[in-house]
C-alpha cells in the first residue's frame, strides 16, 4: 500500500491510497524476476501524483507561493513538495534567483 496525494479536492487534501502489486515471473532466465507495479501518473520518486506535483511547481515557479503553503494544502510535507518542484521544474537561469524555479515544459 502506498500513500498518495493528489490535488487537492474543494480545499482538502486529496490522499489516494494504491494497493501497489508485485508481479513475479515464473521464467527461470528471466533477469526481471519481480518487480512492482508503476503508473505514469505517479513518479517513482515522490508520493505525489505528477499532476499534482506539477501544479505545485506551477504555484511555486510562477505564482511565487510557498512550500510551506502548498505542503500544508496537499497534506504533504515540505520535503515532499520541494522534491516535486526539483522534479518538475528547472532551475532558474538568473543569477543570484537560486530559489526560483520554472515549470519545465515536458511531463
Ligand atoms: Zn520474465
Amino acid at each position: 500500500m502506498v500513500d498518495i496525494r493528489d490535488l487537492a479536492c474543494f480545499g482538502r487534501p486529496a490522499r489516494l491510497v494504491w494497493n501497489k502489486r508485485r508481479w513475479r515471473c515464473t521464467e527461470p532466465d528471466c533477469d526481471a524476476k519481480t518487480w512492482t507495479e508503476i503508473s505514469p501518473h505517479v513518479s517513482s520518486r515522490t508520493v505525489l501524483t505528477r499532476r499534482a506535483g506539477a501544479e505545485a511547481c506551477r504555484q511555486v515557479g510562477a505564482n511565487a507561493r510557498p512550500v510551506a503553503g502548498l505542503a500544508q494544502e496537499l497534506g504533504a510535507c515540505w520535503w515532499t513538495v520541494m522534491e516535486a518542484v526539483k522534479e518538475h521544474g528547472t532551475p532558474s537561469s538568473r543569477p543570484g534567483v537560486a530559489s526560483v524555479w520554472s515549470p519545465s515544459s515536458a511531463s
